[in-house]
């Protein structure tokens, strides 16, 4: 089926005299190789790798490639993830030479260009969040939640108030109790209710003068706006505590709600979510933060300041908790992040998340008489069902349906999280799907149930492996073909 064996001879392409174009030709000498590397590091075999022919190297790498789903291929309603289509028309803008040939080392005076652009999007990322600072530093969401739970402690330092705990519902991802520990807080779980939303008796009882920061999703990973998040926020701040926005669900709220107007103090963003920047293998991101001017202080350094006529890094920062990240980020992320931004303008934005809410809703009134919906009829840009009644009536696991969906051509739900709901799955259309791949994905999940529930254990039928083990696949993964 596929030429398994196919690797790029490294002997062959390191070899002087065959290397690429963009080398020296052939006739400048080379450095003898005993002066650039010691004898001990050299091999002094040639090694055993097949010899193949460029075009067999070609269809090995093209079949890897297209043994993936991604975004660019087929619907990908993985909850949380936003995983909205990345529109190629910013993949070309941030290709530009202007902006692509940069390098961060130029002098200030000769990237004017880039500087402004960032700039005008820490502005462009405050407003939309409703507060007042921005830093483009992080890599990452999970990185933004670090970086703003270390500015939120060096702000209570500052101020005599060391203080040690972080809350979060047990709801939240994964990284918010992760993040709050990597910054050095203790992380406490506050519980939700039945109904999906914060338990205020819960909240309270946690409360109290040790309470550095409430990190809350909102709209929450359950698909709901917390209704009751204003007075959240009185209650965290009556304690002196500061308010974290987990800023992955923006995609529903554009335009129409901001953090800072709710209650947030602080947020972060994730531009490959909703700004429509790829997901690339936990790579190639990036996670702005937000805050309120009195958190601004101790932001990372640099900032990008404008003075009116010229763009700086500015680095003057006493009280900057330094540096997270190296130079000023993924700029090329933001690059994209950007042009989205400007694309849309203020009106599109809201838009978006306006059908970002409206899919959702049709997907879970095509659905809910097959997979429940524990937290009522109507959600925000997502949604859980439970396959608990499937699972309970045939032994179907949601596992099982997500497999099965592979062979129907369509990536799985989130499955499993929130924890907080049994057999979840956690469906998210996003804005970019049309109806008739809505309507596909709902006949073909409904189809499912209708299955023997022999096929459905054993899917995928269609992949080119089937149901590895997750945990040995990440913890000791094969790289090679090698049997
Ligand atoms: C994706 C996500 C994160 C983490 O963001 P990354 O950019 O993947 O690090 C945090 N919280 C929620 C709710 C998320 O969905």
């Amino acid at each position: 089926m596929r030429n398994t064996r196919a690797i790029v001879p490294l002997f062959e392409l390191s070899a002087p005299g065959r290397r690429g174009t963009t080398l020296p030709p052939s006739d400048v000498p080379y450095a003898p190789m005993d002066e650039i590397l010691p004898a001990a590091a050299r091999a002094h075999a040639r090694s055993e790798l097949p010899e193949v022919a460029e075009p067999d190297v070609v269809r090995h790498f093209t079949c890897l490639s297209q043994l993936n789903m991604s975004v660019d291929t087929h619907f990908y309603p993985l909850g949380s993830c936003t995983m909205k289509y990345n529109p190629k028309r910013n993949e070309r803008l941030a290709s530009l030479p202007g902006l692509l040939d940069l390098h961060p080392y130029q002098s200030e005076s000769s990237h004017q260009g880039m500087l402004q652009l960032l700039f005008e999007l820490q502005q462009m990322l405050a407003e939309i969040a409703g507060l007042d600072a921005v830093s483009l530093q992080p890599a990452a969401g999970a990185h933004g939640e670090m970086t703003a739970l270390m500015t939120a402690a060096a702000y209570f330092r500052d101020h005599g108030r060391k203080r040690r705990k972080v809350l979060a519902p047990d709801s939240a991802h994964g990284t918010n109790p992760a993040s709050a520990a990597v910054a050095g807080f203790d992380a406490v779980t506050v519980r939700s209710g039945p109904d999906g939303y914060v338990d205020l008796d819960d909240l309270r009882a946690k409360l109290d003068d040790q309470t550095a920061v409430f990190m809350i999703t909102n709209p929450n990973t359950l698909g709901m706006f917390e209704k009751n998040i204003r007075q959240i926020a009185d209650m965290v701040h009556g304690v002196g505590g500061l308010i974290y926005l987990d800023g992955a669900n923006m995609n529903a709220i554009l335009g129409i709600a901001r953090p800072g107007d709710f209650g947030a103090d602080m947020m972060h963003y994730n531009p490959h979510k909703t700004f429509s920047g790829p997901h690339g293998g936990g790579g190639p991101g990036a996670g702005p933060i937000a805050v309120r001017s009195m958190l601004a202080p101790y932001l990372p350094a640099p900032l990008v300041a404008f003075d009116g006529v010229r763009y700086r890094l500015d680095y003057d920062r006493p009280k900057s908790i330094g540096r997270v990240r190296s130079f000023f980020g993924n700029v090329g992320v933001l690059v994209r992040a950007y042009c989205y931004i400007r694309t849309y303008g203020a009106k599109g934005l809201r838009e978006v998340s306006e059908n970002a809410v409206l899919n959702a809703n049709y997907l879970l009134s095509k659905l809910k008489h097959v997979f429940p919906v524990q937290q009522g009829d109507r959600c925000m840009h997502e949604f859980v069902a439970t396959a608990a009644k499937i699972k309970a009536e045939k032994g179907v696991s949601a596992m099982d349906i997500a497999k099965r969906l592979l062979d129907y051509g369509f990536h799985a739900p989130t499955v499993y999280f929130p924890i907080t709901v049994k057999e979840s799955m956690m469906i998210e259309p996003t804005e970019t799907e049309s109806k008739e791949t809505l309507d596909a994905f709902a006949e073909a999940l409904i189809r499912i149930t209708e299955e023997p529930a022999e096929i459905l254990h054993s899917a995928p039928h269609t992949t080119a492996i089937s149901r590895p083990d997750e945990v040995k696949a990440a913890r000791q993964p094969r790289t090679s073909w090698a049997r």
